[in-house]
């Protein structure tokens, strides 16, 4: 399952960045999330409730801002937002484009609770 990996990965990084701070837990995890990696919200949730449990992220809130796919046209020069499915230029309707944006795979931040005599 695509999407209980890719949580597997990023619980792995957020725990390893809180402990490097001495955080009492993580409260939130905030991920950004590529249209065109075809990762399913309800997948990566599913995959988050099972895996958060015994964790410094176990009361932790999961956001996910999805980015929508955006290409540039290389034979018009036109940039553009699209869907998943409809990979042609607005502009001319070519259908040789670079991909910009969409493939994103990142977590943005993380909010974590540190106790105050730590740095
Ligand atoms: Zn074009």
């Amino acid at each position: 399952m695509h999407e209980f990996s890719i949580m597997q990965s990023v619980m792995e990084n957020v725990e390893r960045v809180a402990k490097e701070h001495h955080a009492r837990r993580i409260e939130a995890i905030n991920l950004r999330i590529g249209d065109m990696t075809e990762v399913v919200q309800d997948s990566l949730d599913f995959a988050f409730e099972v895996l958060r449990q015994g964790t410094l992220a176990e009361d932790a809130t999961l956001h996910v801002e999805t980015i929508k796919p955006f290409s540039e046209c290389l034979d018009c020069g036109n940039t553009f937002e699209h869907e998943r499915t409809d990979l042609r230029c607005p502009a001319c309707g070519s259908s040789i484009t670079k991909q910009l944006k969409g493939h994103e795979l990142d977590i943005a931040s993380i909010e974590l609770d540190i106790p105050e005599n730590q740095s």
